[in-house]
């Protein structure tokens, strides 16, 4: 198995979508440890491309031109690593935010994916694909998936509700190591690992998140165990450990 992270782009947000308990905005208590770029926050947008030697399934897309213009460039970082996107087969979904989705059509309104055979998206979120009309060519195509369904022989799923109603992390185990390709469970690498309370004003349901968090992070801390976030620092792979109070990430 090889997994390739490909990074779709970046986007600047500003630090009050941080949220603490409370739905409460970080002022002046920000804590420094969290790098600010103009003042924003800067996330990495990335997707993986699990590649079995027969084909390839690959987790998000990145958002194409559907969001800010610092995001889309998925194709030309698949053409960096050497990946015929005639081989990318199989497309899951972690959640549907638009920073997940819309690399399935092309800047230009082709496909990215011309040999696409599966689409999967969580069940809980069919209805919330289905209401873009952007990706409407999509519609009739797109399978709906349920947590620990497995995509093959390697790769099952683990239900993660809290960012968003159907969001799951893609657990790939081979070789007596284990990866999870977690989504959108670490918004802010440089603050949630050390403090998993803290949430993102886009969780759709922010007590779940956290709950979910810590439960992913502990599951995480095995060491056989690797990560992989849609919006940990490119190239966002690395693996967790305990500190006495929450987490720490090194990275890859
Ligand atoms: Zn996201």
């Amino acid at each position: 198995m090889t997994v390739t992270s490909l990074r779709d782009g970046y986007v600047d947000m500003p630090t009050r979508r941080l949220r603490q308990p409370g739905n409460i905005v970080f002022g002046d208590n920000l804590p420094s440890q969290v790098p600010l770029i103009d003042g924003a926050l800067r996330l990495s947008v990335n997707a993986f491309a699990i590649d079995d030697g027969d084909e390839i399934t690959l987790i998000d897309t990145g958002a194409s031109n559907a969001w800010h213009p610092t995001m889309g460039h998925l194709p030309k970082a698949l053409r960096e690593a050497k990946i015929a996107v005639d081989r990318v087969r199989t497309v899951a979904f972690t959640h549907t935010h638009l920073d997940h989705i819309h690399g399935l059509i092309l800047a230009d309104g082709g496909d990215g994916f011309p040999q696409l055979s599966r689409l999967l998206v969580p069940r809980l979120e069919i209805g919330m694909f289905r209401e873009e009309t952007r990706l409407e060519r999509f519609h009739g195509r797109a399978q709906p998936f349920d947590p620990g369904q497995r995509l093959s022989a390697h790769i099952d799923t683990i239900a993660t509700p809290g960012h968003e109603v159907g969001h799951t992390c893609f657990r790939l185990v081979s070789d007596g190591e284990t990866l999870l390709i977690w989504g959108d469970i670490v918004h802010v690498p440089s603050l949630q690992f050390d403090h998993p309370e803290i949430a993102w004003e886009f969780d759709a349901d922010q007590e779940q998140a956290r709950t979910t968090r810590r439960q992913i992070l502990t599951m995480a801390t095995g060491n056989a165990c690797y990560v992989a976030g849609a919006h940990l620092d490119s190239p966002g792979v690395g693996r967790v450990s305990c500190t006495e109070t929450a987490f720490r990430f090194e990275p890859l």
